[in-house]
């Protein structure tokens, strides 16, 4: 296809969809298919203020509409996005190729974000106190901040959003979303549907882009706050520039996971969630399970049963019925997943399954097939750096304590789980373990969207985390009034 008859994404802004004023274009790509699908454009810094402002202008009156007016605008949102939940789905594989059954259970997460933040009214409640003094009471009142710049990864094209602009807007702010230029297209359906919902012009934008529209954001002096999620080094820099302009920032960054199997774990339970933490989503969730350490005595069965449920996997297009495993994102990093295969038998770590091989690795489209090593040390770059595809590293190791400093010598720390059936090891895991987000017997502990999401170490820069009470604060500012009645 050429590009006249693929569509040339547009901005939206101030409730219009408006050309860009860039001159360069980037190819989105049907990663199932290797076809393009459309032209997002590079958006200039003229663009990014252009939106601010807009934005800026439309918080004057956004942040005076009565909160519970604000929420039910979301609670409208949610309807529309429930019944449109099967097409956001489609959308979502068709840009990013995970399942369809994954996209549809991701369109549900956004949902539930929606749910959350039109509960506003309940959760922008202040405190009081009648007596602090004699005749003196104080009281506490929530306020939003301003304009809120929103930057999201191409992994989860709608849930990563909702983590964001719902709460953002329900607390009184305006957005401005730059969205990744390898999944632009849902973003533009979640405007169009906020348009329908009744949002007022202005409140929510899109700037299509990359690190011009990032920067422009980060840099802007009428930008309030910035949400992040991305890769680690993008998050770290993100931070870095947004604070250095005295913006509140949160950024959440990239994840190398850590599963534990004790040899008194349901073995059928421990392999089935660990496959689907480890290839779901072509491995590609900040959450993805990337690394197990099993004790020794189980270890052969673990690998032989987990091996033996990889091979069943089926691979191709995640439109397509019965298929678990989509591609990854691009072909560039399919290329660095393979030189990530090369790099672990270079480094002596035994390949047991090889997705190399796989018949549909050699087809058009981005395919990796379900990889495993075993014998995977700490200083091996497979055991260190987040691979992001479907590629598996088991430790073997003597027992939990082995497991868990083990485990705590990882940068990262976003998610870890354990295994067992035993509520001692469960407690040990907890009260010892470096990671944010912790799961018991199940691979994808990704919290709800009433819980943080709560990354630690280099998986997190920040103080408040997205969604949950978190989400909340970080898009208010409080004001504390004291008063004597005379
Ligand atoms: P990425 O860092 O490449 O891109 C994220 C965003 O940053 C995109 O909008 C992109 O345009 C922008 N960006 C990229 N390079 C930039 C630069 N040099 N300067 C300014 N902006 C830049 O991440 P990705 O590949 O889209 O997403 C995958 C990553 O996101 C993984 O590392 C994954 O672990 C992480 N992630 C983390 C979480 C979490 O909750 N911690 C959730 C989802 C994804």
């Amino acid at each position: 296809m050429t590009q006249t008859t693929v569509e040339i994404l547009k901005n939206y802004v101030g409730g219009k969809w408006v050309e860009a004023k860039a001159t360069k274009t980037e190819k989105v790509y049907n990663p199932a298919t290797g076809e393009v699908i459309a032209h997002v454009p590079v958006s200039t810094l003229e663009d990014t203020d252009y939106a601010v402002q807009v934005a800026a202008e439309a918080f004057l009156t956004w942040k005076e509409v009565p909160v519970p007016k604000r929420a039910r605008i979301l609670f409208k949102y949610q309807q529309l996005l429930v019944d449109n939940h099967e097409e956001l789905a489609r959308l979502i594989t068709l840009e990013n190729g995970k399942n369809f059954t994954e996209a549809y259970g991701e369109v549900q997460r956004g949902i539930e974000n929606v749910e959350f933040a039109a509960g506003a009214p309940s959760l922008m409640m202040g405190e009081q106190l009648p007596s602090i003094a004699t005749e003196l009471e104080s009281g506490v009142y929530r306020y939003p901040i301003g304009v809120i710049g929103g930057i999201t990864p191409f992994n989860f094209p709608m849930m990563v959003p909702c983590w964001m602009f719902p709460m953002a807007i329900a607390t009184g702010n305006t957005f401005v979303m730059k969205p990744s230029e390898r999944t632009p297209l849902l973003a533009n359906r979640l405007a169009a549907l906020l348009e329908e919902a009744g949002l007022p012009n202005g409140v929510f934008n899109i700037v299509h882009g990359a690190h011009d529209v990032v920067n422009g954001l980060l840099d802007h002096k009428q930008v309030a706050a910035i949400s992040f999620v991305g890769s680690q080094p993008v998050a770290e820099y993100v931070y870095k520039r947004g604070t250095d302009n005295l913006k509140r920032v949160q950024a959440l960054a990239g994840a190398k996971n850590h599963a534990i199997v004790l040899n008194d774990a349901n073995l059928d339970n421990a392999t089935t969630q660990i496959m689907n933490a480890a290839f779901g989503s072509a491995g590609e969730r900040c959450m993805a399970a990337s690394v197990v350490a099993v004790e020794d005595s189980i270890a052969d069965e673990f690998i032989a049963l987990l091996t033996q449920k990889a091979n069943q996997i089926e691979i191709g297009n995640g439109l397509d019925e019965g298929v678990f495993l989509g591609p990854v994102i691009r072909d560039q990093h399919k290329e660095r997943t393979l030189n990530y295969i090369e790099a672990g038998e270079n480094e002596g770590a035994k390949l047991v399954r090889d997705g190399r091989q796989d018949e549909a690795a050699k087809r058009e489209g981005y395919f990796v097939g379900p990889t495993i090593f075993d014998n995977v040390t700490s200083e091996m770059k497979i055991w260190q750096e987040e691979i992001f595809a479907p590629v598996l590293s088991i430790s073997r190791v003597k027992d939990l304590s082995e497991a868990i400093k083990l485990s705590n010598e990882s940068r990262f720390a976003n998610g870890a789980c354990i295994f067992t059936k035993d509520g001692g090891s469960v407690r040990q895991f907890r009260e010892s373990i470096h990671a944010g987000m912790l799961g018991v017997n199940i691979g994808v502990p990704a919290p709800m969207a009433f819980f943080p999401f709560s990354g630690w170490k280099d998986s997190f820069y920040g103080d408040l985390h997205a969604n949950g009470k978190d989400g909340l604060q970080f898009y208010t500012r409080k004001k504390v009034i004291t008063t004597k009645w005379v």
